[in-house]
C-alpha cells in the first residue's frame, strides 16, 4: 500500500483565532517504510495523524491509497476502509475496561460481523506474550500488557499500516522498550507499514525514515 499526501493542510478558526496546525504537507508513505514523526506539543501531530489515517479531513490537499483518494469516500466506505487498512495503538491503550484482552482483540472484527480466525489469534498473542492473559479484565494487566492487547487488536484484522501515537508515553522504559521492539518487529517481520508519532527522540531514531514538524510544517530530517 502506498500512501501519498498532496499539499495537505489544516486550518482551525477563523479571523484572530485562525490557527494553520498542517501547512501544505506533502509525503509519500511506500509499503513496509517505519516512519517517525517527532515535534513539539502543538506542532500538528495528531491533525497530521487524523488526516492520514482518514479520521479527519483537511482543509485542502490530497491524500490517496494505492492511488485511491480517499477524502472522497463516503463516511460509511471510509470507516470500512480503515477498519479493513488501518491498525492504531494510541498511548492511553484505549481498551473497554468491562471486556477482557480477548474481547478487546476481536471487537473490531465483531464491529465488521467478522469472525475471529483461532489459530492467528493464538499466534498473535503468543508472539505478544498475553497468551495467558487472555481472559483477564484490562486492570488486572500491567500497562506493558495492556499495550501489547492493544497491539494484537490493532492487527487483527490484519491491516497493511499500523498508526501509533506515543505508544511508550505511559509505559516505563523497559516495558516500552519491549512494547517498541514489537513494534518495530511488525514492520521488518510481518512487512507492515509503521507510522510512529513521538516525541522521545530515542524511538525517533529506530526508524528507517525521520520526520520533524515544527508549526504544521514537516522536513524529512533522516533516512537510511
Ligand atoms: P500536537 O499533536 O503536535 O500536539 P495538534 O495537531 O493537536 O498538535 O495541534 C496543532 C495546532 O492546532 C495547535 O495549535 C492546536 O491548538 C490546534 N488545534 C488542534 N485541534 C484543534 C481544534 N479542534 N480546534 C482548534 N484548534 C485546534
Ligand atoms: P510489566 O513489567 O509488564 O509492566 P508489572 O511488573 O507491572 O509488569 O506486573 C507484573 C505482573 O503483575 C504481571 O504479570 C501482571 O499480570 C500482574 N499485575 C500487574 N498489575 C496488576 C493488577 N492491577 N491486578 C492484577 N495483576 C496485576
Amino acid at each position: 500500500m502506498i500512501i501519498e499526501a498532496k499539499e495537505l493542510s489544516k486550518i482551525y478558526g477563523s479571523g484572530e483565532n485562525k490557527v494553520v496546525a498542517l501547512n501544505e504537507v506533502d509525503l509519500v508513505i511506500a509499503a513496509s517504510d517505519f516512519i517517525s514523526i517527532m515535534g513539539p506539543s502543538g506542532s500538528g501531530k495528531s491533525t497530521l495523524l487524523h488526516l492520514l489515517s482518514g479520521l479527519d479531513k483537511p482543509t485542502s490537499g490530497s491524500l490517496t491509497y494505492d492511488g485511491k483518494e480517499i477524502y472522497s469516500f463516503s463516511d460509511k466506505e471510509l470507516s470500512a476502509f480503515r477498519r479493513q487498512s488501518i491498525g492504531f495503538v494510541f498511548q492511553q491503550f484505549n481498551l473497554l475496561p468491562v471486556l477482557t484482552a480477548k474481547e478487546n482483540i476481536i471487537m473490531p472484527l465483531l464491529l465488521d460481523k467478522k469472525q475471529p480466525d483461532e489459530k492467528y489469534l493464538k499466534q498473535l498473542s503468543d508472539w505478544l506474550g498475553i497468551s495467558n492473559r487472555l481472559t483477564h479484565l484490562p486492570h488486572e494487566l500491567s500497562g506493558g500488557q495492556q499495550q501489547r492487547v492493544a497491539i494484537a487488536r490493532a492487527l487483527i484484522a490484519q491491516p497493511d499500516i499500523i498508526f501509533a501515537d506515543e505508544p511508550t508515553g505511559n509505559l516505563d522504559s523497559k516495558s516500552g522498550g519491549e512494547v517498541m521492539e514489537m513494534l518495530k518487529n511488525i514492520q521488518r517481520k510481518m512487512g507492515k507499514t509503521l507510522v510512529i508519532i513521538t516525541h522521545d527522540n530515542r524511538i525517533a531514531t529506530m526508524a528507517d525514515r525521520q520526520f520533524v514538524i515544527v508549526d504544521g510544517v514537516l522536513s524529512e530530517v533522516a533516512a537510511r
